[in-house]
């Protein structure tokens, strides 16, 4: 007798990467932010008054919703606070599937989804992308609750916004089209304008990634009134706290950090891609932080193996869709250096 649900029993679990707890590695495996956050974060976050701690936090965090409204040209109801864009997965997967109400999506992805299907018991319909990553059809696999990631994880590809518009017209009054745009930020585009058009879309952003805020959680759904009032009954009384609401609002509003900050990393994106394709690795065009190579040399976990050694550490990838590869955050001009140099040393010869 197992004193869980028998799901539970049998789930294994979503297995976060690796965080070393200190020491001088470089570390290129989460997909973290490699700058640290806006100053004016900081500030926030050291302004957070006795009083604030004391109290039950605003509970829908309105300072950010008309923060978040504003940046993004939609109006506060259209706006949901979330404990990092994996809590908004969370209440998403609560609110819309169950035994007889399946999720979809296109596959290799975010490994989250079916760990959060498993636990609502939900049925899972895993949609292969051909090799170039375009979007397979999705529209009439039954499921209520659609999720595309845009761009796409591991390997960095972008659908363009045109066509998720078509899907989403064809899954109205059927399915809910959860777009992931937890990268969105290195990205020539975006879906935002989907959300407020279309009943059946959310917008899935992460504080994580573009604004170096992992650490402290939060993310955000954009998506019609009506969803967002849906999703309100389901998502925890006090789902962001204080310090949170006050560090991510202060991270939107820093316009000019957030966008040097990006630029630096699209640029580091280009020189390590280049830089990757000289030594035999074939890297696809990335629209994200990080990048999914293939080595054509000899076998990818060999390379893991050296990085390692020299304390790099990237992701290594050996399952039935992703054979054999290394996806790699791009880090800061010195951590990329870094990575190369550790390259040049085992590949070279
Ligand atoms: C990082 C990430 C998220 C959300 O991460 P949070 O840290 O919870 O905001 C969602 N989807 C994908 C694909 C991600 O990589």
């Amino acid at each position: 007798m197992s004193y869980f649900r028998e799901n539970i029993e049998k789930l294994k679990g979503y297995v976060p990467g690796f965080q070393p707890s200190q020491g001088t590695i470089v570390k290129l495996n989460t997909n973290e932010n490699p700058y640290p956050p806006s100053p004016k974060v900081v500030e926030a976050i050291g302004g957070i008054s006795p009083d604030q701690m004391r109290r039950y936090p605003q509970a829908l965090g309105d300072v950010f919703r008309e923060a978040a409204a504003e940046i993004n040209g939609v109006s506060p109801e259209n706006i949901l606070c979330c404990n990092g864009g994996d809590d908004l997965l969370n209440i998403a997967m609560r609110a819309f599937c169950d035994e007889n109400r399946p999720v979809a999506y296109p596959v290799p992805t975010y490994t989250l989804y079916p760990v959060l299907a498993e636990l609502q018991n939900a049925p899972v319909i895993e949609v292969p992308f051909d090799a170039d990553f375009n979007l397979p059809a999705l529209e009439d696999t039954g499921a209520s609750l659609t999720i595309v990631c845009n761009p796409n994880a591991p390997n960095g590809s972008f659908i363009e916004p045109e066509e998720l518009t078509l899907l989403a017209e064809k899954l109205k009054g059927k399915s809910v089209l959860l777009i992931d745009e937890a990268y969105v930020d290195f990205s020539s585009g975006n879906c935002t304008e989907l959300a407020v058009n279309l009943e059946n879309v959310i917008i899935l952003r992460s504080m994580s990634k573009g604004y170096s805020l992992a650490g402290i959680r939060f993310g955000y759904a954009i998506a019609s009134k009506r969803l967002i009032t849906g999703l309100i009954k389901v998502k925890d009384s006090y789902n962001v706290n204080a310090v949170s609401i006050a560090a991510a609002t202060a991270a939107v509003l820093d316009r000019t950090y957030f966008l040097k900050n990006v630029e630096k990393i699209k640029s580091e994106r280009a020189r390590l891609i280049k830089n990757l394709r000289d030594f035999g690795f074939i890297v696809p065009r990335s629209e994200t932080n990080f990048v999914l190579a293939r080595y054509t040399r000899g076998n990818a976990n060999k390379v893991y193996d050296e990085l390692v050694q020299r304390g790099i550490y990237v992701r290594y990838f050996d399952l039935p869709d992703l054979k054999d590869k290394l996806r790699i955050t791009v880090g800061t001009k010195e951590q990329n250096d870094a990575l190369i140099e550790a390259l040049r040393e085992f590949l070279d010869s």
